[in-house]
């Protein structure tokens, strides 16, 4: 990250202004009179108006003020340019791109600096309007103070400025994580990297808060690692393309048979990737691409015998890759051992409501993550968006639109048969012309490239940051269709167009 961007120097202040000090001991908001509360940000902002000034006109944000003994901390970030856009300033309850209005105090702005959009922003705190979630609990804390940093910076939705998609949290580069207590710290040291990319760099800094029961706080510096109308999204960073993600299927076949499986899965018969071949596709990324986390993905990847020895393979060639498994969580019971779970940073589950993973079983889980610290994301999924075409779509404009629109081109990069794929379409190309009785005139090989080009990272640059999408995005919806419920498929369906 340093290498790439120069991140300004933090300017903080501790302001020490008379009128806001007289009402320090009644932070805590509950207690403070609303009256008093009101006079106390109307202080709050000509304070930091003050600090705004001698800024030559910039208008970076400030962090939520944070106290500690007896005295009011506020953090200003320098910025060179002028900030594109202000969200929140006042700290009003957020309303997100979704429209959906999230009561939790947030700010930030974005600023172009060095060509990349920078992003700073307020502290986040395990709140919910006013009211303190999981007083005292720095574990769960840490979780639900990195959701709502998830939310702000999803806010920043920056479409009107070429760039797309908002910020995520894969962009943070410095984290600053306020505690209370020092009990909390080992943990929250060895947890709160499994969060954001390991370029981030981290500040830990023991602080007063604002709220009883809050004894953490978040306060992120991003830069879009995305478009700018500057450049394109994918760069060669230290010898290697640098993506979001990576996945490996390493099975493709499940245990379960969804409709509308990205993967195709349920027509998959038994198929186990082996360790040689991980082991290539590892080389391969040592080569030429450097993913901020790497996926193993299906199918069901806790089907795979050897999954614990793949797991380790991967872990031992990139231990500063985040590594996570992403599964239905079913079969957690059975396959998901302690073994795994300290090897591995990130769980996630898709957790179908038809076929949901057993309540004691997500005890089970939530414990061993706990104790491995590992990152686990448990997600209700109830829908899919509709995603396969059975004809070509002919409207040049209508693909054009759905693959510019297409986030999963991004965030699905796999080989298949020795052949690197932006997305897991393209990479399933011929098995859903031959399930759904399609023509067969688009070859997966001409959808992507292969590992063993002497060309690889040119071309690989090319083809990743086209504007004009695949063969395979005229039979696709991408992230342009519609929801529908999720249904188990009958076997009988599955099986007269087993592959
Ligand atoms: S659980 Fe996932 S991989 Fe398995 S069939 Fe359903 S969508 Fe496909
Ligand atoms: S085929 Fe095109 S639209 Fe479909 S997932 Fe891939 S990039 Fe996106």
């Amino acid at each position: 990250m340093q290498t790439e961007f120069s991140i300004n120097e933090i300017d903080r202040i501790e302001s020490f202004y008379e009128n806001i000090l007289k009402e320090t001991p009644l932070l805590v908001r509950n207690e403070m009179p609303s009256a008093v509360y009101d006079e106390f940000c109307k202080i709050r902002e000509k304070a930091c108006r003050s600090v705004l000034d001698s800024l030559d006109g910039n208008l970076p944000p400030m962090s939520d003020v944070l106290t500690s003994d007896n005295k009011i901390r506020i953090t200003v970030e320098t910025a060179n340019a002028k900030p594109l856009y202000v969200e929140n300033l006042r700290q009003k309850s957020a309303y997100l791109f979704d429209g959906v209005c999230r009561q939790m105090t947030s700010r930030g702005a974005v600023v172009e600096e060095n060509g990349s959009s920078k992003l700073q922003t307020a502290a986040t705190m395990s709140m919910v309007d006013e009211t303190v979630l999981f007083p005292d609990d720095a574990y769960e804390q840490l979780y639900k103070s990195m959701e709502n940093l998830r939310w702000l910076l999803g806010q920043f939705n920056l479409k009107k400025y070429g760039l797309q998609y908002g910020f995520a949290v894969d962009d943070i580069c410095r984290l600053r994580v306020y505690y209370k207590n020092d009990s909390d710290l080992d943990f929250l040291r060895q947890m709160t990297p499994r969060f954001v990319s390991r370029e981030c760099q981290f500040e830990y800094i023991k602080s007063g808060m604002p709220y009883d029961g809050i004894v953490l706080a978040l306060e992120a510096v991003c830069y879009k690692k995305g478009f700018s109308e500057k450049g394109d999204k994918y760069k060669v960073v230290n010898g290697r393309i640098r993506t979001e993600s990576f996945e490996l299927h390493v099975c493709e076949h499940c245990n379960l048979r969804c409709n509308q499986c990205c993967n195709l899965s349920p027509f998959h018969k038994e198929h186990f990737m082996s360790l040689d071949e991980v082991k290539r596709i590892c080389d391969f990324l040592e080569k030429h691409i450097a993913p901020d986390v790497i996926k193993v993905a299906g199918g069901e990847p806790l089907l795979h015998p050897q999954l614990a020895e793949i797991l380790k393979t991967i872990k031992q060639r990139f231990p500063q890759t985040n590594l996570r498994i992403v599964t239905n969580g079913v079969l957690a019971n059975r396959y998901l051992t302690e073994e795994i779970m300290a090897t591995i940073d990130q769980l996630w589950i898709s957790n179908y409501r038809n076929v949901a993973v057993p309540e004691n079983t997500v005890v089970k889980i939530k414990q061993m993550a706990k104790d491995k610290f590992v990152l686990l994301n448990i997600k209700d999924v109830d829908q899919f968006y509709n995603i396969v075409l059975t004809e070509k779509n002919e409207d040049e404009s209508n693909v054009s639109a759905i693959y510019d629109n297409c986030w999963m081109k991004h965030r699905c990069l796999m080989v298949r048969k020795n052949t690197f794929f932006k997305c897991t379409r393209a990479a399933y190309i011929e098995d859903q012309q031959y399930i759904y009785d399609m023509p067969t005139n688009v070859k997966a090989a001409d959808e992507g490239i292969s590992i063993d080009d002497p060309d690889f990272q040119q071309k690989a640059l090319l083809y990743l940051n086209d504007k004009d999408g695949l063969q395979s995005c005229s039979y696709c919806l991408g992230v342009s269709g519609t929801l529908f419920d999720i249904r188990q498929m009958k076997k009988e369906e599955v099986q007269a167009k087993m592959l």
